[in-house]
């Protein structure tokens, strides 16, 4: 996907936010979800000890024996669903399809209880459901209605920015609404909001004075587990800066470096989703990786871009009852004297936010369509000062 959507800072038009690969994706987990349920219902290794778990690396090696060392025999893909058959000092051992052999425990998570397979293929689907409301709230200034879940529909007719609809189902990223008149289609989802209308709080709880250095961070990273990431990596560049051919994905792994360091310095445990500028984790895994360390909070790092000329920084924040104060607390320092002005909170409907568990913001710390922006976001001392706010404002939500 070299074109995320949240690289758009205002969408002004939304006609296919889908990305082409999702469905196919859920379709194969689904199939593969088929394959299992039938494969539970006649091995014996499906009973007692056995239990069910979830892929989270982009692709995860199956090897002969429980060691590093040992020879691979096949690799199973983000979002697979495998039983788990044994257990030694990390490994699993892990049955799917034909397949069986060992892999790195830290890359699989149980999925729910004794939820029957076809049910947990469905889950990242589901889990949006069940998070929000049957009502939502249009977020782009015009979005298209369409006869089906696709840009290959026929488009039928249109709503307004702020348009309350009801939500009747889902599929691959397109929901089928209903119209406050009654009328009924599809709308792209990333464009549509669950609840009430997004809303935009630049200036709440910001406190007054003081320079992010004059402020102390509080005590409240000690012990906390964060997860943080480094948007883009390995072939996907990311926005590249009009003026001097920065590279967003650079930006981001060194700030997030700096992010680490001062997390650390805290008390913090972090996790880094990448460290390496040739690394590109899915989507999927990165914010699956929350997850299976248990993380408390889940920051992704990223730089802007917009063909209107802007400036500042804008944290987004997807679910407004476990994000929103998360994004609030960052934003406070981000907006307290860094080298740029922050432009506040918004809601997103990214992926990395959507399809995570744990409170998680994404924060983007100035636009490369800006000369002026991109002059200082090239600057290490920037970097510091943004991944400094950004751990500040983390130890503030923790201390709430
Ligand atoms: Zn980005």
């Amino acid at each position: 996907m070299h074109k995320p959507a949240h690289h758009l800072f205002r969408p002004d038009e939304a006609n296919s936010p889908a990305s082409p690969g999702r469905s196919a994706a859920f379709i194969r987990l689904a199939a593969a979800a088929a394959a299992l349920l039938g494969f539970m219902l006649t091995s014996p290794a499906a009973q007692a000890d056995s239990y069910t778990a979830k892929v989270f690396a982009a692709s995860l090696n199956v090897r002969s024996e429980p060691a590093g060392s040992a020879e691979i025999k096949g690799s199973v893909k983000s979002g697979a669903l495998v039983a788990v058959t044994d257990e030694q000092h990390g490994w699993l051992k892990i049955r799917t399809g034909n397949l069986t052999g060992w892999v790195a425990g830290y890359y699989l998570k149980k999925t729910g209880g004794s939820a029957p397979p076809s049910q947990t293929a469905v889950a990242a689907a589901t889990r949006l459901a069940a998070r929000s409301p049957s009502t939502a709230t249009v977020t782009a200034d015009s979005l298209r209605i369409r006869s089906g879940p696709g840009t290959d529909y026929d488009v039928v007719g249109s709503l307004q920015a702020r348009a309350a609809v009801t939500i009747l189902s889902r599929r691959s990223g397109w929901l089928n609404i209903r119209t406050a008149g009654g009328a009924v289609g599809w709308v792209a989802e990333p464009y549509v909001s669950a609840g009430t209308p997004a809303v935009s709080v630049a200036a709440a709880g910001r406190t007054s004075g003081g320079a992010a250095a004059g402020r102390p961070a509080s005590d409240g990273l000690r012990g906390k587990r964060i997860v943080v990431d480094p948007g883009h990596g390995g072939d996907d560049p990311g926005m590249i800066g009009t003026t001097y051919g920065t590279l967003e994905k650079d930006l981001n792994l060194q700030t997030a470096l700096y992010l680490r360091d001062d997390l650390k310095a805290a008390g913090a445990s972090v996790t880094m989703t990448r460290t390496r500028d040739d690394e590109r984790p899915a989507l999927f895994s990165r914010a699956g990786l929350a997850e299976s360390v248990s993380a408390d909070a889940f920051i992704s790092i990223h730089f802007n871009s917009s063909p209107k000329k802007v400036s500042g920084t804008l944290t987004f924040f997807y679910s407004q009852s476990d994000d929103m104060k998360l994004a609030r607390a960052i934003e406070n320092r981000l907006g307290d004297g860094i080298g740029l002005k922050s432009n506040g909170v918004s809601f997103g409907n990214y992926q990395i936010l959507r399809e995570n568990e744990t409170p998680a913001t994404l924060v983007e710390l100035g636009f490369l369509t800006n000369p002026g922006d991109e002059s200082i976001i090239r600057k290490a001392s920037y970097q510091r000062k943004a991944a400094q706010a950004i751990a500040n404002g983390i130890a503030d939500y923790f201390s709430q």
